[in-house]
């Protein structure tokens, strides 16, 4: 951070504890443009070293983050509240994505000549991709290191410099990413970290940058794309989800029961891709209920997963179990007490109606709705029934892609769950309330950049076009070469 940043300060808890671990500086408004300022400097630096110098700066970067992987495990295991081990894979994953985006942007990104057309063949028409500048991005809590580098990693590679806000919940895990790149940096300002709360992301929005790529909440997300609209500049929202998952009759129903389980409680159910709701259909509901409720039993809050990061949520988990059970659910575990002062026990809840809090609305706890379906149209449907469309899961051996293909969301895993995520050449956004734009996979990287088109003679020709002495041959040539290429109806 600049040296003349603001007095004002926030503290990071321990969500086991409650107890404070660290105080942050607050990077006020006019720290936050002038880092901002300094990061449109280096860019110009960090694009000039091309596609080979920023991949060898990145690489080192894997390699210091890879020697440091317990590290930062243990430190985003203490901020989050999660497993150490949850922790360490999700830094894992994180470097996955570095290292990808690192060697294939040169790739992804190289200029490339297109056909320019039969009345344009003496042209030839080039597109290369420029990176946007700086890019501001804008962190949840819930995954500190691997959500964001999401977009850092590719905004980076595309050839950007980038200021990052962590959340305010994990800022321990924004500085150490800052720091720790500083190490391998070859000059400064090319990644920035900025300290705050909700003020802080804001100043960032309706600073300089040349693209905001936020993740958290869709509320939220509304704020920030109207303060990017206002300058104009372009924004990557990834928002929350309400993930449905579909059981067919062919399901592999102890396989499906496992990882749909996982995919709901792991983080305490605080995964933007985790599955809240589950449309199982009446011939395998029973068996499915029963195998996942048996297998939840044994999951115990402070072992397999941590307390609500956030313990504003606690209060967002405990309504809409209240609403489910006061609009009739039945509970195949846990209950309304599931929620203690830190940790959520897992909660099941089974035939919840469709209007309940905890089918429409992100619970982002350990929970799960599952409702029995008459037919997998059905499931399609309901599924399909949600201002949600982040990502889904398919169980089927038969027809996992012709069900996956008419699902509404950007990501679907069949026979599977939540992998995509680690797949690096593959985009990871959705539609509807959960966002738009693409991070990870070449989509990701040229999310980072803007197409600019380059044309130009190849040699000349007799006929002149964009010309006020253009001939009436010309212009009958043009009408003859059109009517030859188009006028033949088709079918
Ligand atoms: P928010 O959307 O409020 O926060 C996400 C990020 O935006 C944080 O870094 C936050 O800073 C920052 N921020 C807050 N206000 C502004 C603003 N006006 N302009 C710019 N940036 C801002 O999410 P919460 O952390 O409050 O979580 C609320 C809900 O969002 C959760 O219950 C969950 O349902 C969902 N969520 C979804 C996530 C996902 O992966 N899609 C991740 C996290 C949450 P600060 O933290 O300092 O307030």
């Amino acid at each position: 951070m600049n040296g003349t940043d603001s007095l004002l300060t926030f503290a990071s808890h321990d969500p086991k504890t409650g107890e404070v671990l660290k105080e942050f500086h607050i990077t006020d408004q006019a720290n936050v443009n002038a880092i901002v300022v300094d990061a449109r400097l280096a860019s110009l630096a960090w694009q000039a070293l091309g596609f080979e110098g920023r991949k060898r700066v990145l690489l080192n970067w894997c390699s210091v983050l890879t020697e440091n992987l317990n590290e930062i495990g243990s430190l985003i295991a203490t901020e989050t509240g999660k497993p150490v081990g949850d922790a360490t894979l999700e830094a894992s994953l994180a470097i996955g994505h570095l290292a990808w985006a690192a060697k294939n942007a040169g790739r992804v990104l190289k200029s490339h000549v297109r056909p320019s057309g039969i009345l344009m063949f003496n042209m030839k028409s080039e597109v290369e991709r420029s990176p946007m500048g700086v890019v501001g991005v804008i962190g949840p809590w819930n995954y500190p290191i691997f959500t964001p580098m999401g977009s850092i990693a590719y905004a980076l590679a595309a050839g950007n410099t980038v200021v990052f806000k962590p959340s305010q919940f994990a800022p321990a895990v924004g500085d150490w990413l800052a720091h720790s790149f500083a190490t391998i940096a070859p000059f400064p300002n090319i990644f920035s970290v900025i300290q705050g709360l909700g003020d802080t992301g804001q100043f960032l929005t309706k600073s300089k940058v040349d693209k905001i790529s936020f993740t958290g909440s869709t509320r939220t997300a509304k704020l920030v794309a109207a303060t990017c609209a206002e300058r104009m500049i372009p924004v990557v929202l990834e928002c929350g989800g309400k993930d449905p998952v579909i059981v067919a009759q062919d399901a592999d129903i102890n396989k499906a029961a496992e990882n749909v389980l996982w995919s709901a409680m792991s983080n305490a159910g605080q995964t933007c891709i985790g599955a809240e709701r589950v449309y199982v259909v009446e011939e395998v509901a029973d068996a499915f209920i029963e195998k996942i409720t048996a297998l939840a039993k044994k999951i115990e809050p402070g072992k397999n997963y941590g307390p609500a990061t956030m313990p504003s949520q606690l209060g967002v988990i405990q309504s809409h179990i209240d609403d489910a059970a006061a609009k009739g659910a039945k509970f195949a575990l846990g209950n309304t007490t599931s929620v203690g002062e830190r940790y959520v026990e897992p909660v099941i809840m089974l035939d919840v109606p469709e209007g309940s809090l905890a089918i429409t609305d992100e619970t982002f706890g350990p929970t799960l709705t599952i409702n029995r379906t008459a037919s997998i149209e059905e499931a399609i449907s309901l599924a399909n029934a949600t201002r949600y469309g982040l990502a889904a899961s398919v169980w089927s051996k038969r027809h996992g892609h012709h069900i996956a293909s008419q699902l509404q969301c950007g990501m679907v895993s069949i026979n599977s769950v939540i992998a995509f995520a680690a797949i690096a050449s593959v985009p990871f956004g959705g539609v509807k309330d959960s966002g738009y734009g693409r991070i990870h996979g070449p989509e990701g990287l040229m999310e980072f950049t803007y197409p600019r088109t380059i044309i130009s003679p190849r040699f000349k020709i007799p006929i002149e076009f964009t010309t006020f002495s253009r001939t009436r041959f010309a212009d009958n040539f043009i009408k003859t070469l059109i009517k030859f290429l188009h006028s033949k109806v088709v079918g």
